[in-house]
């Protein structure tokens, strides 16, 4: 799976522009699943515009209520509604800026798992975590409450990127085997929350600077499932080498 994250960046003219130049350039694609995930006004244009393509359009966020009184939120049911079919959730800067917990991650997954969307867990340490060698405590907790009380069975669609906080948006990427080595470390929860089965088709991807030029060495590690991919994927021709590559 690639998938993009747009943050807040682009309108819905922009995100019509995006899709016209992005669409012939991966029309010969052979990856299992494209994703772009937009900014919320941006999801119609962005869903009418890749209609027919193959590629699909995801949310950046939701809320685990079906509906209420909560300004500014979204739910599952809305993104359903206009076509979403994916949402990330746990984006380490809804974590850093928004309040984003363990434990609201864990119910915004088990909403969408709910709902039918295909959720992009994210999981990462931050700098001073990795200098002091909590790199693999911090993804054990964080894998083990978001996944907290879901089955097997509910999980199958779940998708998880480890995505080092030190590595996003700064250029600084993980090597392929540190990046590995995390990744292996996240299927070894997953299987001990769901079952080795599941953790074996578990897709993992990376996120954290991931550019056309390190596309190719990152992926070629097996434990690699894919990108999520922020800064890059603004511009379609470098979203699409990344596809490509
Ligand atoms: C992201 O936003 O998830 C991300 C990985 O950003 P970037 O590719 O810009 O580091």
């Amino acid at each position: 799976m690639m998938a993009a994250n747009w943050k807040m960046y682009k309108s819905p003219d922009q995100a019509r522009s995006f899709f016209g130049e992005f669409l012939p350039l991966v029309a010969e694609h052979s990856r299992d699943e494209i994703v772009v995930c937009t900014p919320f006004v941006d999801l119609p244009a962005a869903v009418e515009a890749a209609k027919g393509s193959g590629v699909a359009v995801g949310g950046q966020d939701l809320h685990w209520e079906k509906e209420g009184a909560y300004t500014g939120e979204i739910s599952a049911d809305m993104l359903l509604a206009v076509g979403c079919t994916h949402v990330i959730i746990g984006h380490s800067e809804r974590r850093q800026f928004f309040g984003e917990t363990d434990d609201t991650v864990n119910r915004k997954l088990k909403t969408a798992l709910e709902a039918g969307l295909t959720p992009i867990v994210c999981v990462g340490e931050v700098l001073e975590e990795r200098e002091a060698g909590l790199t693999d405590d911090v993804l054990r907790r964080q894998c083990l409450r978001a996944f907290h009380a879901i089955s097997a069975k509910k999980a199958g669609k779940l998708v998880v990127a480890y995505e080092p906080v030190w590595a996003i948006g700064t250029g600084k990427t993980a090597t392929p085997e540190l990046a590995a080595d995390a990744h292996a470390l996240i299927r070894g929860e997953a299987a001990k929350s769901f079952g080795q089965e599941l953790a074996d088709k578990l897709r993992i991807l990376y996120g954290g600077s991931v550019k056309p030029e390190n596309a190719k060495a990152l992926m070629a590690q097996e434990e690699l499932d894919g990108a999520l991919v922020g800064g890059a994927s603004l511009d379609p021709k470098s979203f699409a080498a990344i596809v490509k590559y």
